[in-house]
């Protein structure tokens, strides 16, 4: 038991990284023969709480440690922008992680964290730790985040003020309107703050992303060779996903909407939603609902208040106004769609409905984990993204991919219902959804290989486990 390595996980709010971070948690000691401990820094306690005890119920030598929410309205007011709010929440639980893992035996000999975690480093490396990071996203995100410091002015002059393709090595070339947010504040603290944590990410022990070779080669190759991407980074790259949550089929408490999908046809319902933070405006709200009845199609909705300024607005706190009536949807949405629809308030259980053989489309943001999801159960997609670097996973998903139809709408305005009717039928009536479905089946038998024993994910954790029994053989842990 003294000789099993301990690995810490330092999960950043949003139900985004707490998923992949507990399923990495579960891979690590299920298969790896890891103690694992979860640091979960949350602003919305009880949505998590649940999460982790639906996915962890059948472990519980998994040690899940979730912090008390932070308050963080004194440094920065009423809604500030989603990523000052991720940084000072995780400023704020340094201390608590520090005194944590100071009073652990045994101690860890590695510090797993996500994009907003590398801030922690410096205490990991005080203890000897290893520092290794998880992209919670694809490989495609890994390759710009890392190649960022490297180019950093060039780009600005480029790719922003010039509009040209960003262009990595090794990579397809990023397309300037589906580029990220901070790129194209360079100077600006969102930038800076990136940058900085790219710098930190190449410096870490280790890097893994939640992808496999087979779904994006081209960039996978890019990132290990070292006369490509793979010299940048002090450590090495591991690509260990997908990392999913699986579906419990034998649970004995199956959710209303699971039941309504048992009486539906195979592959005749389009599921939309826009994970765990997307949030519409009220013109968007209306044309969504006229679009999907236009479309006279089975659809499963996960509907959330109206915000107007803010395609995040549910990020931190998932639970908020679970109850209340639904009057934001058009008159009589509900009698007319009796039977066709089902809407569900807020939170559905997503990996299930999209696991389910009724559900056959996906109206959604591309956030990565969604992504995920969506392939490993052969379901097309409807690409629509919101905010963060939801825009590349649409690009990736439509043009390379080929397992979505990407929405398109007039800039700055709510996509008309017309448009909204038409592309759902393309997907879900049409020879192309048909294609799409078949293409993601393909990928979700390659994830399965990769996942199996002599598969490159598993062989990659295999790796990394053998990194971390060397630092811990060499007794470098203080
Ligand atoms: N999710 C869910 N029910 C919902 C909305 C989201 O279970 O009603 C889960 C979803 O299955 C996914 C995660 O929350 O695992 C959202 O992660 P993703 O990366 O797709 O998007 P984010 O929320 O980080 O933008």
């Amino acid at each position: 038991m003294a000789n099993k390595p301990h690995a810490a996980l330092l999960a950043s709010p949003g139900m985004g990284h707490l998923i992949p971070a507990i399923e990495l948690a579960k891979r690590l000691h299920t298969h790896h023969d890891f103690l694992v401990t979860v640091f979960v820094v949350t602003t919305d306690s009880s949505t998590a709480r649940s999460l982790i005890l639906k996915s962890t119920s059948n472990l519980p030598s998994l040690n899940i440690v979730i912090f008390p929410p932070v308050d963080v309205s004194t440094e920065l007011g009423p809604n500030p922008p989603l990523e000052a709010r991720m940084n000072f929440t995780m400023i704020r639980s340094l201390p608590l992680l520090h005194s944590s893992i100071l009073s652990m035996n045994p101690r860890p000999i590695v510090l797993i964290v996500d994009i907003f975690g590398t801030l922690a480093f410096p205490m990991a490396r005080e203890f000897r730790m290893l520092t290794y990071v998880l992209f919670t996203c694809n490989a495609w995100f890994a390759a710009a985040t890392i190649y960022l410091p490297v180019i950093d002015k060039e780009m600005e002059d480029r790719h922003v003020n010039h509009r040209e393709p960003l262009r990595i090595p090794g990579c397809k070339p990023v397309p300037f309107e589906d580029t990220l947010e901070p790129f194209l504040r360079r100077g600006g603290w969102m930038y800076e703050g990136f940058l900085k944590a790219a710098q930190d990410i190449i410096s870490a022990d280790g890097i893994l992303v939640n992808t496999w070779q087979d779904l994006e080669p081209t960039t996978v190759k890019a990132l290990m060779d070292k006369d490509i991407l793979g010299g940048i980074t002090k450590g090495p790259v591991y690509f260990v996903g997908p990392l999913v949550r699986s579906i419990d089929s034998k649970a004995n408490h199956k959710d209303e909407v699971l039941r309504w999908l048992d009486d539906q046809p195979m592959e005749s319902v389009i599921y939309v939603s826009f994970g765990s933070g997307g949030t519409l405006s009220a013109a968007q709200i209306t044309e969504l609902a006229w679009g999907l009845e236009l479309s006279e199609q089975r659809f499963v909705w996960v509907v959330r208040p109206p915000k107007e300024e803010d395609a995040s607005g549910s990020f931190f706190d998932v639970v908020k106004g679970r109850e209340e009536c639904m009057d934001y949807l058009p008159e009589g949405f509900a009698r007319r769609n009796h039977g066709v629809g089902w809407v569900v308030p807020m939170w559905a259980p997503q990996a299930e409905i999209l696991g389910h053989p009724s559900v056959g489309g996906f109206v959604t943001h591309c956030g990565w984990n969604s992504t995920l999801e969506s392939v490993v159960h052969g379901v097309a997609m409807v690409a629509w993204p919101l905010y963060a670097e939801q825009k590349m996973n649409a690009c990736m998903l439509s043009a390379e991919l080929e397992v979505a139809v990407r929405m398109k709408g007039p800039e700055g305005a709510a996509v008309p219902r017309e448009e909204i009717g038409k592309v759902v039928r393309r997907v879900m009536r049409e020879k192309e959804g048909k294609t799409m479905r078949g293409r993601a089946r393909e990928l979700m038998l390659s994830a399965e290989k990769s996942l199996s024993q002599l598969g490159a994910s598993h062989q990659s954790l295999c790796r990394m486990t053998r990194h971390c029994l060397n630092h811990q053989m060499n007794g470098k842990v203080c």
